[in-house]
């Protein structure tokens, strides 16, 4: 596939061609463990479905397209991929991980890793300085998720990427909340892009998946081996799910951008929020950072309401369209509770620095008609 295509192009054709036996215009769904070889060590390029399988290559070879890098690896969850990555260090090495990661991301690093005498230190990359104050002669890896979950603070990529450069340090970039539409982090300086296809890749909120894409060999094969040692890869029907979910990708995040753009205007005007966290309205504090890396701001947005718990419990109590639920970036709009829910994992003390209070809610906005989507907000507002 020529990589000058453009992205819905890509989206649609990278990675597959008709089925060479039938012309199936969809790569089909190679359900097989094992592959028969025509002599000892000779064969199609594939032998065993972990280490490596037609569906799931298809997939990372358009994964791969679509972020504008050379290798993709799809993974059994977002998580598993977040796993694997991190079992590139050793111990001894040291991390620093942005402060407003996903739960589940902290957990890894902080009730698994930290087992493993691995040090890290969860920092707010959005001050400057602080990057450079952590660092220390045995970091080996930088980790950020921009925009950040859920505050949606945005980090500068391209900063990062320089003051890290030529010292050794792997950095990873969560890309999950702007998917490759939005934003490429491998082309501002970044060695492995990581996603949940959980969320905007699939889409349709029926696969649970993660995919790493990096334009690093070395990277590549040191993933490619621990993921077959580790088994984390994905299940080969969930990635044909999600090949099937790339091709809609950009009609998908041009909806969900214009949904929450209204949203946020309209969130922030009303006189029960107190507070309305959306990378693309101008009160956002880095949307400077968000204009100059990102192409478009996305479907999450978070705001507080005032009034504290019990007015956030009676707002999600009462939508209707929106879904109270945890998760994102599917086609129907869900709504959340971080503090209850979705950072849980997140120690009290730590939410309360982060500014996960009680009254913070998050929006998946969904690609639903926008007044059917505001008139269910207004209702839950009135009825809180
Ligand atoms: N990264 C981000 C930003 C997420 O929101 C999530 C899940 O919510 C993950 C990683 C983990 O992905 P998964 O749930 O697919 O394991």
């Amino acid at each position: 596939m020529d990589k000058k295509m453009k992205f819905e192009t890509l989206a649609i054709h990278a990675g597959q061609k008709p089925d060479p036996t039938t012309g199936a215009i969809m790569t089909p769904v190679y359900l097989t463990s094992t592959y028969v070889q025509e002599s000892p060590g000779k064969h199609k390029g594939y032998d065993y479905s972990r280490t490596n399988n037609p569906t799931r290559a298809a997939l990372e070879a358009n994964l791969a397209a679509l972020e504008g890098g050379r290798f993709g690896i799809a993974f059994a969850s977002g998580c598993g991929a977040s796993t694997t990555v991190v079992h590139m260090l050793k111990a001894g090495d040291h991390v620093i991980c942005s402060d407003d990661v996903y739960g589940g991301t902290f957990r890894i690093f902080e009730r698994v890793m930290k087992h493993f005498a691995l040090e890290v230190n969860f920092v707010n990359l959005t001050v400057p300085g602080n990057l450079e104050k952590h660092l220390k002669s045995n970091t080996k890896m930088v980790w950020l998720e921009t925009p950040s979950n859920p505050m949606l603070k945005i980090i500068d990529i391209e900063d990062v990427a320089s003051k890290i450069k030529g010292k050794g340090i792997t950095m990873v970039v969560d890309n999950t909340f702007m998917s490759p539409f939005f934003q490429n982090p491998l082309k501002l300086g970044a060695d492995i892009v990581l996603h949940s296809t959980t969320k905007y890749l699939n889409g349709h909120s029926d696969v649970v998946g993660g995919a790493i894409v990096t334009n690093d060999a070395t990277i590549n094969e040191k993933l490619r081996f621990l993921q077959n040692t580790m088994g984390t890869q994905q299940a080969t029907f969930d990635a044909f799910l999600v090949l099937r979910s790339t091709k809609t990708l950009a009609v998908r995040m041009r909806a969900h951008q214009e949904n929450a753009m209204q949203i946020a205007q309209y969130l922030e005007k009303h006189p029960k929020v107190e507070k309305v966290f959306y990378p693309g309205l101008k009160s956002h504090p880095q949307h400077a950072i968000a204009k100059k890396q990102m192409t478009g701001f996305g479907g999450m947005i978070t705001f507080v309401i005032k009034g504290g718990l019990p007015a956030a419990r009676g707002f999600l109590e009462n939508v209707r369209i929106f879904s109270l639920a945890e998760s994102l970036g599917g086609v129907e709009s869900l709504v959340e509770h971080p503090a209850i829910m979705t950072h849980a994992s997140v120690p009290a003390e730590q939410r309360k620095v982060l500014g996960i209070d009680d009254g913070l809610i998050r929006l998946s906005v969904g690609i639903e008609n926008i007044e059917d989507l505001l008139a269910d907000l207004e209702n839950a507002f009135n009825n809180a």
